[in-house]
């Protein structure tokens, strides 16, 4: 690989742990990232060149405060790391500042109060992520939620319930002009029950103005629901999404176990299948 390609600043993609051992050095990032370099004599020189990366910084005015006979070694092991992006291009800023969160809470109770107090509120805008907060089994809510969901700007939503009482779930995040939707993920979970007929009921009880009371649900489970949701909405304006972004995640009370889940798109759905 040629030097040429090492843009002018640059800076580790991570913060690395510098390990060394004679003639070894090591960069250590979690368990995913590690590369060990050897070379006789290796960890008396290039720990301190290592350590300049931390920092955004121009690499070749500290290549020439290397003694001459360490140039090309040094040369080749930035190309190298820069090769395989332990090293990336500076951006003028360090750390990058992540794009603000924008997310619309919707629903009461104690969910979307928590979900409320970690997400900083914002208006109603292009691009924006919507959240609907349920304690309580209102389907015909969260169906809604989907359609108007759907013919808005947003950019995506979710669904946050403890409504089942023993399990609480955080959707994964829908997007506009394609399936799965939230209408998909009711009529699953409706084919799945073995009283499907409920859905039904409670869906007609809602449109008439029935009530249906909200569900105790214990707090550290909602404090979960509502990280698990704020980590969802914050992924998905990234660049690439961590892949639990479009998972359904059911945290269970009894067993405290959380589970993720595909989401599968149902072909008759009438919210989001083509007509
Ligand atoms: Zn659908």
């Amino acid at each position: 690989m040629n030097a040429e390609i090492v843009p002018k600043r640059v800076r580790f993609a991570f913060p690395f742990a510098i390990l060394t051992k004679p003639d070894t050095v090591r960069l250590v990032a979690g368990e995913e990232f590690r590369y060990t370099l050897r070379s006789l004599s290796l960890e008396q020189w290039l720990p301190q060149l290592l350590s300049s990366f931390e920092r955004e910084v121009e690499w070749r005015p500290l290549l020439n405060q290397l003694p001459c006979e360490r140039h090309q070694q040094a040369l080749e092991i930035i190309t190298r790391l820069y090769g395989e992006r332990v090293l990336m291009e500076g951006t003028g800023e360090y750390p990058p500042t992540p794009s603000p969160l924008r997310c619309v809470v919707e629903g009461s109770g104690k969910l979307s109060e928590r979900l409320r107090g970690a997400v900083p509120a914002v208006l109603r805008s292009a691009g924006h992520v919507a959240a609907l907060c349920q304690d309580t089994l209102d389907y015909a809510a969260a169906l809604d939620f989907n359609r108007r969901c759907r013919r808005s700007d947003a950019a995506g939503w979710l669904w946050i319930s403890c409504g089942p009482m023993g399990r609480g779930f955080v959707s994964s995040v829908f997007r506009p002009h394609a399936g799965p939707c939230l209408g998909c993920l009711i009529r699953n979970f409706q084919r799945l029950s073995p009283a499907p007929e409920i859905y039904e009921h409670l869906i007609e009880h809602s449109c008439a103005g029935g009530e249906i009371p909200p569900v105790p649900f214990p707090a550290p489970a909602l404090d979960l629901l509502a990280a698990l949701a704020r980590w969802k909405i914050e992924s998905s304006a990234q660049t690439e999404p961590s892949v639990g972004v479009y998972r359904l995640h059911v945290v269970e009370t009894d067993t405290m176990e959380c589970t993720t889940h595909r989401v599968f798109r149902d072909p008759h759905c009438p919210d989001c299948s083509p007509r």
